[in-house]
């Protein structure tokens, strides 16, 4: 029974007795109460400036909740995703589309971040005197990343929560379902059915969102304030500059001219999942959430949101993408280093690839850093320098590109929907009923 319901046995006529605080509190749509909480968190944080950190342990519990239920829906959905295609080759066509949006939204994105780079020149007379160097380590080569996909052992890739190994089992698993047939019939009901029970977790998980919204945003606030726009303004400028451009434009625009959709119930639909990500700053924290949201409000099919979303968390990162390209050009300006064109196209090249593999968690970007700068001869101690420099006040920058991460996934599912027959546009352009 919803809050609202009539309860059974009441007269028809009867009038519902709602208390307080079911009025007051789960009436509100869930956004409203989110929005309502991090702008209470921003004064209240700045307020109690340092001593908001008291508040980080609430923040910490809603990250902890909602990634828990990361790894087994994941798992699960793309399993039964796949099975629920009916015929494996629609992989072939759905996946296809996903990864060209998903490879097209980043490469645009890494374009925009270095000619911003280039106009605002966020990096011109940075003094690093006093800047603490933070050394990151070799990220990863990409055959290795390359390599990692395929789990040795499927069960250590889900325990160790390793999306892309899951995604790649997942993927096998849906498959097989379908090549079994009737025999993996039971299998197959039980993954649907636990895809179902993990959507109803993370339901529940997201009343607690407010309180958690609440507490990350005061201690931002309280502990960072304003100060990324006093010591890192011209970049935080450009990336707020730049990431507005690729979520109204891009992905706008990939939603207006490809998919022929209106944009504004989009907007309206995700805004749950748009705040988490801003709150969190984490893209994997924010998948349960987009799921939800493209299943229930933007009616995409089961088949395509359980595919695109959880390799979108993954692999397709616009707003990293578009800070790296700041950053790199941040840097050269920085050390008054002249690249060519052709060392352009290399960094471009690397930050798209970076891009890929950066995983989906708070300040994950920075540290993949020192794979683009060394593409175009900057040392490790200069990597390790502008790290430290930007780091203290990274945060903020964070929550605004973890936004773009996420709403780039939900464009592209939601447009590979429309062309593959698998949105329920009636759904999409209704108000969300919770
Ligand atoms: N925080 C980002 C995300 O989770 C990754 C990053 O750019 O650091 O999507």
């Amino acid at each position: 029974m919803t809050l609202n319901e009539t309860p059974p046995g009441a007269p028809d006529h009867a009038p519902v007795r709602r208390s307080f605080l079911q009025r007051w509190w789960f009436d509100v749509v869930l956004w409203k109460r989110i929005l309502l909480a991090l702008v209470l968190g921003a004064v209240v944080g700045l307020a109690l400036g340092e001593a908001a950190a008291s508040l980080k342990w609430l923040g910490d519990l809603f990250i902890r909740l909602i990634r828990m239920v990361v790894v087994p829906l994941v798992f699960l959905s793309i399993t039964s995703g796949m099975a629920a295609m009916g015929d494996p080759r629609r992989l072939g066509s759905i996946g296809g589309k996903v990864l060209g949006f998903y490879f097209a939204t980043t490469l645009i994105a890494v374009i925009l971040g270095l000619v911003l780079g280039h106009l605002f020149q966020p990096g011109v007379g940075v003094d690093f005197t006093g800047v603490e160097a933070r050394p990151v380590g070799e990220a990863p080569s990409v055959s290795e990343q390359l390599l990692g996909i395929v789990p040795l052992n499927p069960v250590e890739a889900l325990a160790n929560g390793d999306i892309l190994a899951v995604i790649f089992f997942a993927i096998l698993l849906g498959a097989a379902i379908l090549a079994v047939g009737e025999k993996a019939e039971p299998v197959k009901k039980v993954f649907d059915g636990g895809v179902e029970m993990i959507l109803f977790i993370t339901r529940v998980v997201m009343e607690v969102a407010p309180f958690g919204v609440f507490a990350l945003v005061a201690w931002v606030m309280g502990t960072q304030g304003f100060a990324v726009f006093t010591h890192v303004f011209l970049l935080a400028l450009a990336l707020v500059v730049g990431c507005v451009l690729q979520v109204l434009l891009v992905h706008g625009g990939l939603l207006r001219l490809v998919a022929r959709l209106p944009v504004l119930p989009f907007f309206r639909d995700i805004s749950d999942a748009i705040l988490v990500a801003f709150s969190t700053s984490s893209s994997a924290a924010t998948l349960p959430v987009a799921m939800r949201v493209a299943e229930k409000n933007l009616g995409v099919s089961h088949t395509v949101a359980s595919t695109a979303l959880p390799i979108g968390t993954t692999i397709s990162m616009d707003g990293t993408a578009l800070y790296i390209g700041l950053l790199t050009m941040f840097t050269v300006q920085a050390f008054g280093v002249e690249l060519t064109p052709v060392q352009f196209l290399i960094a471009g090249l690397t930050i798209t690839l970076v891009a890929i593999g950066t995983a989906p968690v708070p300040s994950a970007s920075l540290f993949m850093l020192s794979a683009v700068l060394g593409s175009v001869g900057l040392s490790a101690e200069q990597t390790a320098l502008v790290v430290g420099f930007v780091l203290p006040f990274d945060r903020l920058l964070d929550m605004t590109r973890t936004v773009a991460n996420s709403t780039s996934d939900l464009a592209v599912a939601v447009t590979v929907a429309k062309m593959e027959n698998e949105l329920d546009e009636e759904a999409y352009r209704a108000k969300p009923v919770e």
